[in-house]
């Protein structure tokens, strides 16, 4: 009884979970088409899977070499990290993409913003034009009345005003074509010796 040297290269996703995703599904279009008993040869058949971080190889040759050597056939598959070209974007596609993050974040945490704004105020209570209550501002955490519901009670229109600034930008910047070109970055690799 032998083993079969095997390799599966994930997508360019560095996210380890999305690349266990993967590699699982990988494993059982193994299965179907090489089938699962234990001696099928096959990477379908790997328990489970090894991730080695501490270490990024030159090279996919390398990587590749290195799981070969230490990979016994009884072991979980083994997934390494390798230096390689990716796909990224030009200096300024790079530019935009991270203006982008930063205002959706901005976006994500508008109502929260203001709300800390709201409770910084000097008046101790804030009222409600709707149902006219009247809140403690120490006690307000979010923009809608407590009391009547009323979705962005406490929005004012200089606020709504910056929302929708806000997403008209994000919108402008991302209709911007984005120009990609390979850049220096790093893969990952999976491989194992199988019994067959
Ligand atoms: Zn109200």
């Amino acid at each position: 009884m032998g083993s079969q040297f095997n390799t599966y290269e994930p997508g360019e996703d560095t996210d380890i979970e999305q690349i266990k995703i993967e590699f699982a599904a990988h494993q059982e279009d193994c299965c179907y088409e090489g089938g699962r008993d234990a001696y099928a040869g096959h990477l379908g058949i790997k328990n489970g899977l090894r991730v080695r971080k501490d270490k990024i190889f030159e090279d996919l040759d390398a990587a590749v070499d290195w799981i070969d050597l230490h990979n016994c056939k009884w072991d979980a598959a083994d997934c390494v990290p390798y230096k390689s070209k990716v796909t990224g974007y030009d200096a300024a596609s790079r530019k935009i993409v991270n203006q982008i993050a930063r205002l959706k974040k901005e976006l994500d945490e508008f109502d929260a913003t203001i709300v800390k704004e709201l409770k910084k105020a000097k008046s101790k209570t804030i009222g409600c034009k709707r149902c006219g209550s009247s809140i403690n501002r120490k006690y307000l955490d979010a923009l809608h009345c407590p009391i009547c519901n009323k979705m962005d009670a406490f929005c004012t229109s200089t606020n709504k005003k910056r929302f929708e600034r806000l997403k008209a930008k994000i919108q402008t910047l991302k209709d911007k074509p984005l120009v990609e070109k390979k850049v220096n970055g790093v893969r990952y690799v999976i491989g194992g010796n199988c019994s067959c």
